[in-house]
């Protein structure tokens, strides 16, 4: 069993980290809001600092909600990096694009391994382990690695150092396209004059059923709680977009779904689910 570091409780993080006790890792737990660490009481070490948890791990984790926050985690005062003293590994979860994994590669010192394995799934997929992990890293690094996830969901190794958060970036821009499709199809169906439960039945029908289906209840309901907070799916289409814009990739679909996805937080949707986007397409408004 090892010991491991794990740092950021938030939605995502907390169930994580809960599965990894579980299997009988020694796990110590560092967030910045307190109260999301002391929740772990009796079942985790509780550290003062990310310094502090990360003294000694075999694997520090990040699981943090942009590159600012694991900037800030690692590299801040009694950040992670103090306690990695040169020597361990450093796991990222976080989704913050493959062209950070690669300056926190050239950050760190070189004796310190570094794994990037963002996730693909939802809160429900963290509670059950059944997210997918898309890891970027060595061979060995994926062998050694994917032993000690696995409770967490299935890794999967997508190449070398940054490929596993390229993958993430592909993956959520099918998941924003689809949300965007799913709002301007039921617009055109709201304008045609169709009733929203038929409009509905017709397009689960449709290969858009699957992407619909999962989130059904939130746009049935117009109530988005969010599982996937759509500030969050936000971060990662603007870093779909700075990726592709510096690698002359022609979309144009995507940077569409980018900007439903803008207008939605505009109309204050950030804090709810990120389907919520189908509500600001058809202009109706949303609860979450
Ligand atoms: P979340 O609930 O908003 O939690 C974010 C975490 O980051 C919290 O622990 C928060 O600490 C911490 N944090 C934010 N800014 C920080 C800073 N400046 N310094 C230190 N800590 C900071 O987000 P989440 O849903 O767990 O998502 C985490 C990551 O997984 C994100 O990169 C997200 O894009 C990705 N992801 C999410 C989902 C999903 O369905 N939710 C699915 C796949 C991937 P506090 O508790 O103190 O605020």
């Amino acid at each position: 069993m090892a010991r491991l570091a794990w740092l950021g409780l938030g939605a995502m993080g907390t169930p994580m980290a809960s599965l990894l006790i579980e299997a009988g890792h020694d796990v110590t737990v560092w967030n910045r809001s307190r109260a999301k660490g002391e929740a772990f009481e009796g079942r985790a070490t509780i550290a003062g600092t990310p310094a502090d948890a990360a003294r000694g791990a075999d694997a520090t984790i990040t699981m943090l909600a942009t590159p600012d926050a694991v900037d800030e985690v690692v590299f801040g005062t009694e950040g992670a990096r103090a306690g990695l003293d040169g020597s361990g590994t450093l796991i990222d979860m976080s989704t913050v694009g493959q062209d950070y994994v690669k300056q926190l590669r050239s950050r760190l010192p070189e004796g310190v391994e570094l794994v990037d394995a963002p996730v693909l799934g939802s809160v429900s997929n963290a509670k059950d382990g059944s997210l997918k992990l898309f890891i970027g890293g060595t061979e060995e690094a994926f062998e050694r690695w994917s032993r000690v996830l696995e409770p967490i969901g299935k890794p999967m190794h997508m190449g070398p150092l940054g490929s596993g958060q390229a993958m993430k970036l592909v993956g959520n821009s099918a998941l924003a396209g689809l949300m965007s499709l799913t709002g301007e199809t039921l617009a055109l169906a709201d304008a045609l004059g169709l009733a929203q439960d038929n409009a509905i039945a017709g397009l689960l029908e449709s290969p858009l059923g699957p992407a619909m289906k999962r989130k059904i209840d939130k746009i049935e309901s117009n109530n988005y709680t969010p599982s996937f907070k759509l500030e969050l799916m936000l971060k990662d289409m603007r870093l779909v977009d700075e990726h592709a814009t510096k690698r002359n990739v022609d979309l144009k679909l995507i940077p569409d779904a980018k900007d439903w996805i803008e207008r939605a937080y505009e109309r204050g949707y950030g804090g709810y689910d990120y389907s919520s986007v189908v509500a600001a397409i058809r202009g109706r408004e949303a609860t979450g």
